[in-house]
């Protein structure tokens, strides 16, 4: 493999600027309070507007959906970035980019607030605003930002986060800041090469911090849920995507909770659970040939080094469609780990793909690689069913 592969270019950059202004065809459908499960009128007469104004010109019959774990702040991250009038991210995810890139769309889940200063990590995470625009020049598209610690700068964040998410032109999903906001914007529908996704997002909880009103903030709780899986349905989705932010931390296999749980949303209707939280990466199954549960993709960017709390997922889903109806063509994982200024002696800590050389590494930070990458691969190659690494 070349190494310039890894290397990040100017080229890269171009490209993703090119792709930001031509990726995303978003819609916010206004919908009624009652639901269309069952019923006789399709959604169209339901909701004349759902699909007005939409117009996609590349409309093919594949989509590539890229998911990626929690990004982490922590205090560490934020000194090392720190550089003269502001902060720089630039190296961070240049080794993923193309990768992340090379999906149609890219959706990972915030893990911070943007909520300004004073910047801070664990345990009430409040992360430069420039931490956001590096993830969006890494090429994701969508970011979950309800979690355990969306509410770690209270208001102020809840309500920063979205303003900052709003001026880059980032679609979020999670939190809100009011019921007529999420009202207004939830479910989300994401619409790319003429395929319509209806993406939900759920945490546990918020670490014991009350959600400051008006705010909103997606808790999991099945009468809420099962809700807006009839209003996602409503919206004549060709899949429904839900984003947990759920299990116990690092815990290598999901909990009975979390298993009951995709049981429920796969039996109402949601095709493809995502999940998020664990800090480490637990297995990921193709069911029935149709619907993607990953348990959970681990962190993709932290300072944490406890157990393989440094290394994640990205999991890759490609759908198909003939005559309207959408299939999974594909499944997989690749494996990402974050190498720490104190190993490795550069400025910042740096995402990499587990096949980077070795040449670009020192002993420290090879045998971190490899203790993670043995620990996954044996986990995977135990419990994965049917999606395979890449
Ligand atoms: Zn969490």
């Amino acid at each position: 493999m070349p190494i310039s592969k890894y290397l990040p270019t100017f080229a890269a950059q171009k490209r993703n600027q090119m792709r930001k202004l031509i990726l995303l065809f978003l819609s916010v459908a206004i919908l009624p309070s009652c639901s269309a499960k069952g019923g006789s009128s399709s959604s169209s007469d339901m909701y004349p507007n759902a699909d007005s104004g939409i117009v996609d010109d590349n409309a093919t019959d594949s989509l590539t959906i890229l998911f990626a774990g929690d990004m982490m702040q922590h205090d560490n991250q934020i000194r090392t970035a720190a550089v003269a009038g502001g902060f720089d991210y630039s190296d961070c995810f240049a080794f993923v980019k193309d990768q992340v890139e090379a999906a149609d769309i890219a959706i990972a889940n915030l893990e911070v607030t943007l909520g300004g200063k004073p910047y801070a990590g664990f345990p009430r995470f409040s992360a430069p605003d420039e931490y956001a625009k590096a993830i969006q020049d890494a090429g994701f598209d969508v970011l979950t930002t309800t979690n355990n610690h969306c509410c770690d700068t209270g208001s102020r964040g809840l309500g920063r986060t979205l303003q900052v998410l709003d001026s880059l032109g980032i679609p979020s999903l999670g939190t809100y800041r009011n019921a007529d906001d999420r009202a207004g914007r939830y479910p989300l529908m994401v619409e790319k090469n003429g395929f319509r996704l209806a993406l939900l997002a759920y945490t546990y909880a918020t670490n014991g911090l009350p959600v400051p009103q008006p705010y909103v903030v997606n808790l999991i709780d099945t009468v809420q849920i099962k809700q807006d899986i009839e209003r996602a349905k409503a919206m004549n989705p060709d899949v429904i995507i839900a984003f947990m932010h759920w299990g116990i931390e690092y815990s290598l296999t999901p909990s009975n909770t979390q298993r009951w749980q995709a049981e429920w949303l796969l039996s109402h209707g949601v095709d493809h659970v995502i999940g998020s939280h664990p800090h480490v990466v637990q297995p990921i199954e193709l069911r029935d040939s149709s619907h993607l549960v990953v348990w959970s993709l681990g962190n993709f960017i932290s300072n944490m080094t406890k157990g393989t709390t440094y290394g994640g997922l990205m999991v890759t889903l490609k759908l198909t469609k003939k005559q309207q109806k959408t299939a999974v063509n594909d499944a997989s994982y690749s494996l990402i780990w974050t190498s720490r200024p104190a190993v490795s002696g550069h400025r910042t800590h740096r995402v990499y793909p587990i096949d980077v050389p070795d040449s670009l590494l020192n002993i420290k930070e090879r045998s971190m690689r490899d203790v993670f990458s043995r620990t996954a691969r044996n986990l995977f190659n135990k419990y994965n069913k049917v999606v395979k690494e890449q």
